[in-house]
């Protein structure tokens, strides 16, 4: 039936909600198709669509399902949002009609197909149906991947893979690319720096230390607009409060959830004359990253 979902969907038809009827309708559309016969396949789903009701909100999905499995998605999409708009609600095939559109990457209208079931769930928590929980995580995975912030209602629902791998994703982002952000630049000092480019040395760019710090400091030197301050990051503080990624609602909010897992030491840059270096070695600046050749061998980029 769903094209890379056949079996699962199988079994939720077989394992409960669907009667004996309607799961000898599906089956017997399903097998005119099985040995192309797709007419014969369409005339029973009209059929269930006619007689309206439950059976007909599968005779809807199983007819788009269909035509997104042909490459007729524009039609498929017509019949999903008739199911949505023409009848009673029902949010199981709501929910299901959604993640069809979003298998097919039609974010936008998968999105209206979540946001209208949950707003048909009940208030109370506690009579929610058993799709609550998916309908809650596909909103918030959707507006996760599409750049939307957040609300109270994603909140409450699971945080999906997908959405968890683009925060990590992000995340790593911001701590492996040297930038200043709002005059200031997080890096990780000399004594992290080994530990740090063992766990996430895809995302650091930089291939040794020294680069590392080279790239850093021709970002200082030539960063117009005031002295940047360096906030130096700890890779324990870092892996002790990362957990509350989850809590995340937009990219602005990820910014500041990467600043508050530092723990909070800012360091001036440049230092004075004699003064340890800002990376952390130990030795005085001018004879660390301040040296004159220093840049030699740091490209922008
Ligand atoms: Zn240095």
């Amino acid at each position: 039936m769903f094209l890379g979902m056949k079996d699962s969907m199988a079994d939720e038809l077989r394992a409960h909600r669907i009667d004996d009827r309607l799961a000898g309708l599906l089956d017997s559309a399903q097998a005119h198709l099985q040995v192309h016969q797709p007419e014969r396949a369409i005339a029973i789903w009209e059929e269930m669509i006619r007689a309206g009701g439950e059976e007909g909100d599968w005779g809807f999905l199983e007819y788009a399902d269909h035509l997104l499995g042909i490459g007729k998605g524009e039609e498929a999409t017509a019949h999903l949002v008739s199911l949505m708009l023409g009848r009673r609600f029902s949010g199981e095939p709501w929910r299901l009609a959604a993640e069809l559109l979003e298998e097919r990457g039609d974010l936008e209208t998968a999105l209206l197909f979540f946001s209208a079931a949950v707003s048909h769930l009940p208030r109370a928590r506690s009579g929610e149906p058993p799709w609550a929980r998916q309908v809650r995580a596909g909103r918030r995975r959707l507006r996760w991947a599409m750049g939307i912030p957040l609300d109270d209602n994603d909140l409450l629902g699971d945080i999906g893979v997908s959405e968890s791998d683009d925060k990590w994703f992000d995340l790593l982002r911001l701590m492996g690319e040297p930038e200043v952000v709002e005059g200031r630049l997080h890096f990780w000092p000399r004594g992290d720096f080994e530990y740090a480019w063992r766990l996430w040395s895809a995302q650091i760019a930089a291939t040794t230390a020294d680069e590392y710090y080279r790239k850093i400091e021709l970002v200082l030197r030539t960063h117009g607009g005031g002295r940047p301050v360096l906030v130096p990051r700890g890779v324990r503080g870092w892996m002790a409060g990362v957990d509350a990624i989850n809590e995340v609602r937009s990219m602005g909010e990820l910014r500041a959830f990467a600043s508050r897992l530092d723990d909070g030491r800012t360091v001036e840059w440049p230092p004075e004359r004699g003064q340890p270096c800002w990376c952390g070695s130990g030795t005085a600046y001018e004879e660390c990253c301040g040296q004159s050749g220093a840049l030699v061998g740091a490209a922008p980029g």
